[in-house]
């Protein structure tokens, strides 16, 4: 009997992940589903807890690399509308979880509302911002987010509130599944002056990043200062790979950005195993000069 006998409609088979993910690397998923609704997506799970399959929750893929093998797993996207609504009152917007991060923010700069401009330049959906708590120097979206709805792995939906929700470095403290949604306050402030930080901070990325490459963002977290000797204490990842001599470096057709030393670019024939490979050179090179393990940052499905 078929699985999902039923949700045809929204059941992909054996379906490439390459083309739902930044780097355009990815070998094909058993399952892709795109649910409509909650109870469609309640019903899924359920179908897969019965059947033992696993579960990955991909939001714009901009902070994965996944196997050329694929997955042997479903692997759900919440796109549907009920998934990507947007509602504001006054300076408070709910946020579901398939929105586009970069469009919330640019209709927050158009509204007068400040609070997550510091998310400029960041791909992603909100489920994927609130899960890695991604933001950098300039604040991330856990300093605006006030409640999160979650829903666990056997379909239960509740709320998770400040204080009891916690925001850190690149993480959260969400062990529910998927998060359906996010509350956030901003601050009402000058569109004008919002605006000159949004372009202030896309001048910034334009010049340290690699954009127009196939690229994943940082590859490795930043080392927390104390496992650091003391004339490397408080370098980032990307300094140190750069300090290893590490630009460049290329392994197959995944090679380490001369722009940011974080940022391995996906070239021409780039295989997931190549940027894999290079990765562990990096860390073991980083290791061998420093004496650090650098952490990964992106996540590895595999
Ligand atoms: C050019 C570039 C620049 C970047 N710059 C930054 C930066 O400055 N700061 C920064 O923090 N990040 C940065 N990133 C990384 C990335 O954009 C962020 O981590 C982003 O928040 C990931 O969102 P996503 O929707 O693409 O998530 P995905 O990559 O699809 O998934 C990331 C994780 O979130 C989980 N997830 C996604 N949606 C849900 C959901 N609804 N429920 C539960 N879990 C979910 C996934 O399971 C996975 O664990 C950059 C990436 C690129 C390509």
């Amino acid at each position: 009997m078929n699985i999902f006998s039923g949700l045809e409609k929204i059941v992909e088979t054996n379906y490439p992940l390459a083309k739902h993910t930044w780097y355009g690397l990815g070998g094909p998923a058993d399952y892709f589903i795109r649910p409509k609704t909650v109870k469609q997506l309640q019903d899924v799970v359920r179908r897969c807890n019965e059947n033992k399959i696993p579960i990955y929750v991909l939001g714009f893929g901009s902070n994965l690399l996944i196997s050329d093998e694929g997955l042997r797993a479903a692997v759900i996207k919440l796109e549907a509308d009920a998934f990507t609504q947007t509602k504001f009152d006054g300076q408070k917007v709910t946020a579901g979880a398939g929105a586009e991060l970069s469009k919330l923010v640019l209709t927050c700069v158009q509204k007068g509302l400040s609070g997550i401009e510091g998310l400029t330049g960041i791909p992603g959906s909100i489920g994927g911002a609130v899960r890695m708590n991604a933001g950098g120097n300039f604040g991330d979206i856990g300093s605006a987010v006030e409640f999160v709805t979650v829903m666990d792995i056997h379909g239960n939906i509740f709320e998770k509130k400040k204080p009891e929700l916690v925001f850190d470095y690149r993480s959260v403290n969400i062990t529910a599944k998927f998060i359906i949604s996010a509350y956030m306050e901003l601050n009402p402030s000058d569109p004008e002056q919002i605006m000159r930080t949004v372009k202030e901070m896309w001048i910034y990325k334009k010049n340290s990043q690699p954009l127009n490459t196939r690229n994943c963002g940082c590859i490795f977290k930043n080392p927390p200062p104390f496992l650091l000797s003391q004339e490397s204490r408080g370098a980032s990842a990307g300094s140190l790979i750069d300090r290893a001599g590490l630009k460049g470096l290329q392994i197959g057709g995944a090679v380490v950005s001369e722009k940011h030393a974080n940022f391995i670019i996906a070239g021409k024939n780039c295989t997931g195993r190549d940027i894999m490979e290079l990765i562990d050179t990096v860390k073991q090179r980083v290791k061998e000069q420093f004496d650090t393990d650098l952490e990964l940052e992106i996540e590895i499905w595999k």
